[in-house]
């Protein structure tokens, strides 16, 4: 059963950005990120960390906002506005989830849409459905489907059953898999919560993607011989014999669904570095295209 790495596919697609943001500077641009956060979750905290790093790695603009938790929502919506105006600015992020005084939905269709590198505005949402390739796709589906089209995995014709409705994860995941080109054009099959029957749809995948947020939830019993599986799940369980006390798992029970798979990617090292990959690689794009 061959590993399908995310930590070397994201290692291309970060080359890839490498290379463009060199070609922009040439031309004296800078692409340029920001990310905002509200409160000190200490998880969201060290994933905006990460992000900053990652963009100063690559020799991107990276601006961190680091906003108190009691920050209103007119504040935010100012904070928003100003890099919307910002001609550095070239993406932007506000880091989910926020305190609950602030309106998530109101925030996200408050930034600029050729600037929403997350791809959660409606423009964006909507340019996903009708194929239009300026929008932009939210990173971990995006990434799921660059893996795919990685590992060679034929997706053209292929049952692909997505498991999580998410808009996050599941619904662009849908989208990408039966829309028309490479790493589409796939029979897409959407189960959630209410599915009935589960294992019996899971049971008819080429490609499963798992996107449920419950450690160890796809058993082997869900998986044919012979399936393509993505775990998008990062799931924290206890593990006492660790320095931490815990590790990080996928939604998939990875040792005995892996014997039955034709490729499989691991938890961590699959999903997980493809999403920051790909959030560079938007932000790189959505530069370009603010040049057009
Ligand atoms: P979510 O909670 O928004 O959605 C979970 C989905 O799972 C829902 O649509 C629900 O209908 C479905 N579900 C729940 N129970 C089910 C059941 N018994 N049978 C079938 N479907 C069921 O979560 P999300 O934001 O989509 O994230 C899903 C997982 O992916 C989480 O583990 C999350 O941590 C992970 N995630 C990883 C990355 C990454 O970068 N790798 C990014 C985003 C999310």
């Amino acid at each position: 059963m061959p590993l399908i790495s995310g930590t070397q596919v994201a290692e291309k697609v970060l080359a890839e950005c490498h290379r463009d943001i060199a070609a922009l500077k040439a031309r004296g641009v800078t692409p340029g990120l920001a990310v905002v956060l509200v409160g000190d979750d200490p998880a969201s905290r060290a994933y905006v960390r990460s992000k900053d790093k990652k963009c100063r790695d690559l020799g991107l603009h990276s601006v961190k906002l680091e906003l108190p938790a009691t920050t209103s929502q007119a504040e935010l919506l100012e904070v928003v506005a100003k890099l919307n105006a910002d001609p550095a600015i070239h993406g932007i992020l506000v880091q989910s989830p926020p305190p609950k005084q602030i309106d998530e939905a109101a925030i996200v269709r408050a930034i600029d849409p050729a600037k929403d590198v997350d791809g959660f505005h409606p423009v964006n949402v909507a340019k996903l459905a009708l194929e239009d390739p300026t929008g932009f796709v939210p990173c971990t589906p995006l990434g799921c489907q660059r893996l795919l089209i990685e590992a060679g995995i034929e997706t053209k014709g292929a049952h692909a059953v997505v498991i999580g409705r998410s808009m996050i994860v599941g619904k662009p995941m849908a989208m990408l898999l039966m829309a028309k080109g490479p790493g589409g054009d796939a029979t897409v099959t959407v189960a959630h919560s209410r599915t009935r029957d589960l294992a019996a749809i899971t049971r008819q995948a080429d490609i499963i993607i798992a996107a449920i947020g419950r450690p160890y939830f796809v058993k082997a019993e869900h998986v044919k011989e012979g399936a393509v599986v993505i775990d998008v799940g990062i799931n924290r369980v206890e593990a006492p014999d660790t320095e931490k006390g815990y590790k990080l798992v996928g939604d998939v029970a990875f040792d005995e669904v892996a014997p039955k798979c034709r490729a499989i990617t691991p938890v961590p090292g699959g999903v997980g570095p493809m999403t920051i990959a790909m959030l560079m690689a938007n932000t790189v794009k959505a530069c370009k295209q603010s040049l057009q």
